[in-house]
């Protein structure tokens, strides 16, 4: 993608469990030019998580710090713990010409439509409410108490799922992927990011010969 064309910024919302971070990270690794931002948290470190890889794992004071320095795009409370998004990070990424994916709560998505207009957010919906304490038991890495916080904070998280550009439903995880990227490629397929890509192109059909 040639320097000129800037990157498109994506938000996925989706309650704990319905498989955000999986499809994402799926996502990831089969498609170019596109990347996922490293939230910074106060959240403690789940097993098998690592910092710099699933989130920066910060304390309260550095938390208070950084948003004293405006230094997060868009922050939020979620469950006990704060989470922000780095703008910087962000914007160089985007100005780079890649691809930008938020994977924030609903509160998040709506501070940055505000901010940034042209984002897509896409809300990932599970099956059913059983699907979705299946899944948070069957990830093993919270307790009963955090997973009934969890499913009882999911419905707020849903209900915002028309505030969207895109619903996905993932039931089956392979068909959501698809889903998914299909948003994708079609958000690089607008006019505006064709006539920036294929200025030459375009320019050279445009000729009479
Ligand atoms: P998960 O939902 O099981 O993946 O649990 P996490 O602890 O990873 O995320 C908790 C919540 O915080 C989710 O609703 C995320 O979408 C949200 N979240 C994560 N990072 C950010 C961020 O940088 N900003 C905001 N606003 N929300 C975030
Ligand atoms: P989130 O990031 O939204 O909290 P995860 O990606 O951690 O969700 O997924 C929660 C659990 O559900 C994981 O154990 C994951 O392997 C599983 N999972 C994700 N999508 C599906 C699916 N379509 N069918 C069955 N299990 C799934
Ligand atoms: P978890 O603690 O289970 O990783 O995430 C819980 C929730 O926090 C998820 O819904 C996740 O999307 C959200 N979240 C993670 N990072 C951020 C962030 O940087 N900003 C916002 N607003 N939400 C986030």
């Amino acid at each position: 993608m040639p320097q000129s064309s800037k990157g498109t910024l994506f938000t996925v919302s989706a309650p704990s469990g319905a498989g955000k971070t999986s499809l994402v990270a799926r996502l990831l690794k089969e498609t170019q030019g596109i990347q996922v931002s490293i939230s910074h948290t106060t959240r403690p470190m789940r097993p098998g998580e690592q910092h710099g890889i699933n989130y920066h794992f910060i304390d309260h004071e550095q938390f208070q710090q950084m948003l004293s320095q405006s230094a997060f795009l868009e922050h939020a409370q979620v469950f006990d713990n704060f989470y922000g998004t780095s703008q910087a990070w962000v914007e160089d990424t985007l100005l780079g010409g890649t691809d930008v994916i938020l994977e924030i709560d609903w509160q998040g998505a709506a501070q940055v439509r505000r901010l940034m207009p042209d984002t897509v957010s896409i809300f990932i919906l599970p099956p059913s409410q059983e699907a979705l304490r299946e899944r948070l038991t069957g990830r093993g890495q919270d307790d009963d108490t955090v997973i009934n916080r969890r499913m009882a904070a999911a419905v707020t998280e849903m209900s915002h799922y028309v505030e969207g550009d895109f619903v996905v439903i993932n039931d089956d995880f392979e068909q959501a992927l698809v889903e998914l990227k299909a948003i994708i490629h079609s958000q690089r397929l607008k006019l505006e990011k064709q006539q920036q890509r294929h200025a030459d192109l375009l320019s050279a059909l445009l000729t009479q010969a």
